[in-house]
């Protein structure tokens, strides 16, 4: 009997425990499956997205911008290889990471493409290498602006070239036009949600607006003709744009302030509906604004703008031309409702050197490149460009990218 009960005793004990461990088990299981935190998590984020279903999210879109992209004879030479192509690329392989990641990123192009017969020049008649195309759809430039003084460099051929090889290169394109037809299309980029509309429109164009047919000059150059601005806005909106983004290629060159030529257009581009602006042609920086509008209609929104985006890469060497800026800037679209967001500017900085008795250009993010990486007085320069441009733009309403 005794025996027996022991069995027994000895099975009720196991039975216990293996219960209670099963349960253990369960239970832990469970728990991994269907934590606590988890179950309330999952539930909040289902009414979250009821509610976004509702309202719709805020959407928001990144854009970057640079100034004149200007290819002078000593940058085509120092971009000719050893089998007579040419390799523009290194010149942006450091500013690469601060342009592609955006949603949309424009430069203007103060050039034209040329052909092997045609050959290729710097200043007075640029003639550049299509291959400039290449290293620019590398750096993630999107967008490349043409109404500036020297479209016309190689008179209707360059300007024709020049755009159909934007075409190929899938680089979108406004300022300058083959046909009436492609003028009167204002150009809108549909992304992620948001509509934005690119107009582009320069001073002049050296007096080669005297080589060119009066009837096609009109198409071919979107000149600054304040009608025709406006028109363009108006159509920009019929045509449902959420964001207006004037490029202007206007003001004085070399100087660091903008004219009141500049302040006047600028206070009428933003009465008649453009939201912002990104001027180039001085070749140095000219400051940057928020601004709070109240448009023609009445409406009052947020405006940006930078008189001049200074050099992005040329061989203008003196003080002030080397440099330049990249424009970051968010804009956000909450309903119908528009703002900017975030801006920051990153300072940049043409390096010119020689490399083997070769000559080289590389465009620097000034502030990854001030701690004496750099050769002799190039280390001076380059802090000093910090200072010349943050000292002109600020660093209270902009934050400078460090
Ligand atoms: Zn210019």
């Amino acid at each position: 009997m005794n025996h027996k009960r022991h069995i027994k005793a000895v099975i009720i004990v196991l039975l216990i425990v293996s219960i209670l461990s099963s349960c253990n088990f369960i239970s832990v299981k469970d728990n991994n499956i269907h934590p606590p935190e988890e179950d309330e998590h999952i539930e909040l984020n289902v009414e979250d997205k009821e509610e976004q279903i509702e309202q719709e999210p805020p959407r928001s879109l990144n854009i970057s911008v640079v100034g004149d992209i200007m290819l002078h004879g000593p940058q085509i030479r120092s971009a000719k290889q050893s089998d007579g192509s040419y390799d523009f690329k290194p010149v942006f392989s450091e500013v690469k990471s601060y342009l592609e990641g955006s949603d949309l990123t424009l430069a203007n192009f103060e050039t034209t493409i040329s052909t092997p017969e045609k050959g290729y020049s710097g200043y007075p008649m640029f003639k550049t290498p299509e291959s400039i195309l290449e290293a620019l759809k590398y750096a993630g430039f999107d967008v490349l602006t043409t109404a500036n003084n020297h479209c016309l460099d190689n008179f209707i051929f360059g300007l024709e070239n020049t755009l159909n090889k934007f075409d190929e290169y899938g680089f979108l394109h406004t300022g300058t036009s083959r046909s009436p037809e492609e003028q009167d299309k204002v150009l809108i980029v549909d992304k992620n949600g948001i509509k934005v509309a690119i107009l582009a429109y320069t001073y002049g164009a050296n007096g080669m607006e005297g080589s060119v047919d009066q009837s096609k000059l009109q198409y071919m150059v979107n000149f600054i003709d304040e009608e025709k601005i406006s028109n363009d806005i108006q159509k920009a909106k019929a045509e449902g744009a959420d964001v207006i983004i004037a490029c202007m290629h206007w003001g004085v060159e070399y100087v660091r302030q903008p004219n009141d030529e500049q302040k006047a257009l600028a206070d009428k581009l933003f009465a008649d509906g453009v939201d912002i602006i990104f001027g180039s042609h001085p070749h140095v920086i000219q400051p940057m604004e928020r601004r709070r509008i109240t448009t023609n209609e009445g409406k009052e929104k947020d405006g940006f703008i930078i008189y001049s985006l200074g050099n992005f890469v040329s061989n203008q060497r003196d003080r002030y031309q080397d440099s330049g800026v990249i424009i970051n800037l968010e804009v956000i679209k909450d309903g119908d409702n528009i703002s900017i967001g975030k801006i920051g500017y990153t300072p940049t900085w043409v390096r010119k050197y020689t490399d083997n008795g070769n000559i080289k250009y590389e465009i620097l993010p000034v502030a990854k490149f001030m701690d004496g990486q750099l050769k002799g007085n190039e280390n001076e320069r380059i802090k000093s460009v910090w200072n010349e441009t943050t000292g002109l733009i600020g660093i209270e309403d902009f934050e400078p990218v460090k």
